[in-house]
């Protein structure tokens, strides 16, 4: 096919992709990364792990108290106001090494360990010394506060799945586990660069016609965010030579992604540097903002052509990119989590694409609602800026009045470990 006619071929005048289709043949194509290292447990904050982690040992090792209290046998304290007699203490790395006889109690702290024979804690609160006398001012539900060995993780349960991207909580985990190291997957390199004659640097004078390159930043603070490796490229000027030395640069990392130049309208050098580098489908995505899309590979490296409206190209990497890069990285894309909200204004919408208006979540006294971003423009990045999440109107949907339930997607959403 030529260029011309592949370039048609993802034109206006061909139905446009589903949302869901694009993203699933993104993720269908996508593999991840196999490269794997070894890090220490400060290091492997927010990578994914390469291998499954079982537990070695019980957690908690011992059975041990939830309270400190006294320690006894349930079976003697069956009445309110019994007496027991104190035997010994045990506290937290000091165990007593006796055993809890009949008629007997002992001393016993927070995560000490339940010595043999005793099989309830009775919280100090609830009790009243005297010398070696201990008085229970209740009887006892026998095992109350008792902590079994193996309650968190039982020796030999895996602890933690490959594919997991590892969280606080999970380091804390495989801390209490014992495992000093893990293996995790390489981080994806993520290249990326805006084209565009417009583009002037932050920090540089424009001159008539031309605009500050805004994306460049957008996607730094969202790749950032994600964790993954990032490579600035710059502005590529509309020139061959310029985007054939940006590709050939870029074909070295996991992923490109590139702003502007891959719409319809834009100069053919795009396309045929594109299919000189790689091989790269055009896309027009149904939804709003966003649509063209372009998608394939350059060497190794998988690229996306994203639009150059700065909306656009922020909502096409939330809905597209990001998971892809997710799955790249070795875990699970989480599907966006979406939440029902009565919508506090009228939305004007076309029936036939998907939609994504930018709204702010609020309390009313009805509960949580969303008001929609006055101005929708996908050139108006404030609109962004301003919002803390999606509202996703489906293709199907035309307008809105105020009241009705719309699907809102929060901008702070997890994004990995999906099912
Ligand atoms: P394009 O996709 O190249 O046709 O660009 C669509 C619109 O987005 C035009 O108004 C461009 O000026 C604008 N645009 C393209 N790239 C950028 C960028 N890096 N930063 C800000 N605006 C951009
Ligand atoms: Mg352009």
């Amino acid at each position: 096919m030529s260029i011309k006619q592949r370039k048609a071929a993802g034109g206006h005048d061909t139905p446009a992709l589903p949302l869901e289709q694009a993203r699933a043949n993104i993720l269908d194509a996508v593999q991840p990364l196999s490269d794997i290292e070894t890090v220490n447990l400060h290091q492997a904050l927010h990578r994914v792990l390469a291998e499954p982690v079982s537990a070695a040992i019980d957690v908690p090792a011992h059975t041990n108290s939830a309270m400190d209290g006294y320690v006894l046998r349930g079976s003697d304290l069956t009445a309110p106001g019994t007496t027991l007699k104190l035997v010994g203490e045990s506290f937290a790395g000091r165990p007593f090494s006796g055993r809890v006889g009949p008629g007997e109690c002992v001393r016993i702290m927070t995560g000490a360990v339940v010595p043999d024979g005793g099989d309830t804690v009775i919280m100090q609160e609830q009790t009243e010394r005297d010398g070696d006398q201990v008085r229970f001012e209740k009887p006892a539900k026998p095992g109350a506060n008792v902590r079994p060995a193996g309650e968190d993780l039982a020796r030999g349960d895996v602890a933690l799945q490959p594919g997991r991207w590892l969280t606080a909580a999970d380091l804390g985990v495989l801390a209490s586990v014992g495992v000093p190291e893990v293996q995790v997957r390489r981080r994806p390199k993520v290249a990326f660069f805006s084209t565009g004659d417009e583009l002037k640097p932050v920090g540089q004078t424009l001159e008539p016609g031309q605009i500050h390159d805004s994306n460049r930043y957008t996607l730094f603070g969202l790749l950032s965010e994600l964790g993954v490796e990032i490579e600035d490229l710059g502005i590529v000027p509309d020139r061959r030579e310029a985007l054939d030395e940006a590709l050939a640069r870029a074909a070295r990392c996991d992923a490109v992604l590139s702003t502007g130049g891959a719409s319809v309208g834009d100069a053919d050098y795009v396309v045929e540097a594109l299919e000189k580098h790689g091989n790269v489908g055009f896309w027009q995505v149904a939804m709003k903002p966003g649509r063209p899309l372009a998608f394939g590979r350059i060497d190794q490296a998988w690229f996306f052509g994203l639009p150059g409206n700065p909306v656009s190209a922020m909502v096409t990497f939330l809905q597209l990119v990001r998971p892809a890069l997710v799955q790249l990285a070795g875990s699970r894309p989480r599907l966006p989590l979406q939440i029902t909200l009565p919508v506090t204004a009228d939305i004007r919408k076309r029936a036939g694409r998907r939609e994504f208006q930018r709204g702010r979540l609020l309390t009313t006294e009805q509960g949580l609602a969303v008001a929609p971003f006055g101005h929708q423009g996908s050139g108006v990045l404030r609109s962004m800026s301003e919002a803390d999440c999606l509202i996703n109107l489906a293709p199907d949907q035309a307008d809105v009045s105020a009241g009705q339930p719309v699907t809102v997607e929060p901008f702070a959403q997890p994004v990995w470990n999906g099912d």
